[in-house]
């Protein structure tokens, strides 16, 4: 059974077995999670990310689908990124999103990856409304078989970490 935490805070600043990162699709570096994880990860995780754009992720990660690279300096052993899918208004198809949180607990099986991180994937530049997007990231979580002891979502600021309360009340 996995257990489900919430904190407020900085994703970059957990201890943990792996980092979830809000990536984009080029795997190269962005704003938000992204930037903070390679900022304070420093640029081993980067280096990973380039060998694998030159391999087998030639045109870069997949909505919806997760890979794991080093988490350099950070207090983890690995980051897991995963590429959210962009808010297309009222309606919009959650299911990519839901893929995220599932894919990314499937390579932390794989890895054996016993605590995990994840940030309120596509909440920020791709603005997804953050009471729906907890509701897509719990209910996920719940309903997805996995060996990870612990799922903790660190929520940046007050007003994700409330709406990721209401959803595990
Ligand atoms: P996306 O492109 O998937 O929307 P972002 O990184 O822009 O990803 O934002 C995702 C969420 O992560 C937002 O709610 C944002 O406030 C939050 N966030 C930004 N920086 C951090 C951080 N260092 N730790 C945890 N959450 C963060």
């Amino acid at each position: 059974m996995t257990t489900i935490t919430l904190v407020q805070g900085d994703i970059t600043r957990q201890s943990v077995d792996a980092v979830v990162n809000a990536a984009n699709s080029s795997l190269l570096g962005g704003g938000g999670v992204d930037g903070a994880i390679h900022r304070r990860g420093g640029p081993a995780i980067l280096a990973e990310c380039r060998k694998l754009r030159a391999s087998h992720y030639g045109k870069g990660l997949v909505t919806g689908r997760a890979v794991a690279t080093t988490a350099g300096e950070l207090d983890a052993q690995w980051v897991i990124h995963t590429v959210g899918p962009v808010w297309q208004g009222p309606g919009s198809d959650s299911s990519l999103l839901a893929s995220c949180y599932r894919e990314s607990l499937r390579v932390a099986d794989e890895l054996s990856a016993r605590t995990v991180a994840f940030p309120a994937i596509s909440t920020g530049v791709f603005r997804w409304p953050m009471e729906e997007a907890a509701h897509i990231a719990v209910e996920t979580v719940r309903d997805t078989e996995a060996a990870v002891e612990e799922v903790r979502f660190v929520l940046f600021d007050e007003r994700a970490y409330k709406a990721f309360a209401e959803q595990i009340r």
